[in-house]
């Protein structure tokens, strides 16, 4: 069976055609900048062990455009992968926010794509744009299920003294104002493979999925007891351009004193803090660069962004009234040895201790990098956000 897995942004779609046979990719891409002069699409193949890549360059007014050249690509004489649409059986999208709704993947039907409009206020710039992938796709590939993945989902698990702020009551039973937390098909993917590795069922494990936007979860024998992002993603850790946890007071102050509307503070905050606002690069490639030749203010920004994560670790770990694992994944945490070396630092009271060499060993492997003995297992487990969506999906279409 293949299925189809669907990230659609709101002038983006990533796609990936999985063979859930062998659970491997047998095309990818992403079709670019919709709407504006120029779009692109860049579509690669994964056939006998070969990749090959193409990229079209031509205007795509919208979605459907885009979705209908994907879906003839995937078919095409040079560039296909399957002979016909029909044999993709399932379309799986990531649908960013499902509230307190979703607890786990479904079935997209009407009822589902009024309640994923419903939440349009909980997540303006993504929700919109998932729902347009969703009615595209039904268009596009009619004989294909279409399956919805929340990336809030896994989080629904978590008790209420977690999930809700100390404001007026109504505030959370009139406009659901609480915790939701997001990346949730990461830290369910790599909390799995935690146990699976560790062959502990009921493992105290602490997710870290670190890319440009980052997020830590609490992992309790498989359930979720807390998370770092709140009712949206800008809560928690230092990120690639988002402040994460910041004093509320910053808001009122920069609106009174500075004069700033709420767009403009929206914008500093998402957009311009962070790694960004910190170092001037957003890239972490370019910070470690400068953290090696000794830049102080690199230096800096890398203790603040380790500092966060420990101090989560600490937070966790109590949470979870234990720690069997911490769990490094996403495009920092699987490459990153720096960040990962200072998160490990001075952290034996909770059972931590790196060996850097093997932090330093580059793998695609599942790998423990804790030195032999450690009460606590350091692991670095690649993420992969699709294959958790087609399998998810798969599930309920088999
Ligand atoms: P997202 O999916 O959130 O866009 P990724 O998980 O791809 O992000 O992570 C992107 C981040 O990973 C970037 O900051 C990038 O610099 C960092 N990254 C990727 N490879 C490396 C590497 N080899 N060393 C350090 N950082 C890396």
């Amino acid at each position: 069976m293949n299925i189809l897995v669907v990230n659609a942004g709101s002038s983006s779609i990533k796609y990936q055609l999985i063979d859930m046979t062998t659970e491997k990719p047998l095309s990818s891409g992403i079709v670019e900048r919709i709407g504006l002069e120029e779009g692109t699409i860049t579509h690669k193949t994964f056939l006998n062990g070969e990749e090959k890549k193409t990229k079209e360059v031509f205007p795509i007014p919208d979605h459907t455009v885009g979705l209908k050249r994907v879906a003839e690509l995937l078919v095409d004489e040079e560039w296909g992968v399957i002979s016909d649409p029909s044999e993709i059986q399932a379309v799986g999208h990531r649908l960013v926010h499902g509230g307190e709704a979703f607890t786990k993947t479904v079935v997209i039907t009407e009822e589902v794509k009024a309640k994923v409009k419903e939440l349009f206020p909980l997540a303006p710039l993504h929700n919109p744009a998932n729902l347009i992938g969703v009615e595209v796709a039904e268009k596009v590939f009619p004989n294909a299920t279409q399956i919805g993945v929340f990336d809030t989902a896994f989080h629904q698990t978590m008790p209420e003294v977690a999930y809700r702020y100390a404001i007026p009551n109504e505030l959370y039973t009139e406009m659901g104002i609480r915790k939701y937390g997001f990346h949730g098909t990461s830290h369910k993917y790599v909390s799995e493979k935690a146990v699976e590795y560790l062959g502990n069922e009921k493992a105290k494990v602490v997710t870290i999925h670190l890319g440009n936007g980052a997020s830590m979860a609490a992992v309790d024998g498989g359930v979720c007891k807390d998370t770092t992002m709140g009712i949206g993603p800008l809560n928690g850790l230092i990120m690639g351009t988002r402040s994460g946890d910041v004093d509320p007071s910053i808001i009122f102050y920069l609106i009174e004193q500075k004069g700033y509307s709420v767009a403009e503070v929206s914008k500093i905050l998402n957009k311009e803090s962070g790694m960004q606002g910190l170092t001037g690069d957003t890239d972490m490639r370019d910070i470690e660069d400068r953290y090696m030749k000794g830049d102080k203010t690199a230096i800096l920004a890398y203790e603040m962004y380790a500092y966060r994560i420990q101090q989560f670790i600490g937070k966790y770990a109590a949470a979870m009234n234990g720690l069997d694992a911490i769990v490094f994944t996403a495009g920092i945490g699987e490459n990153d040895t720096i960040a990962r070396s200072l998160v490990c630092k001075n952290m034996t009271y909770f059972g931590i201790e790196m060996d850097e060499a093997k932090n330093a060993v580059r793998s695609k492997d599942i790998r423990e990098i804790n030195v032999e003995g450690a009460k606590t297992k350091v692991l670095v487990i690649p993420t992969n956000e699709e294959l958790e969506i087609a399998q998810q999906s798969y599930n309920l279409v088999k």
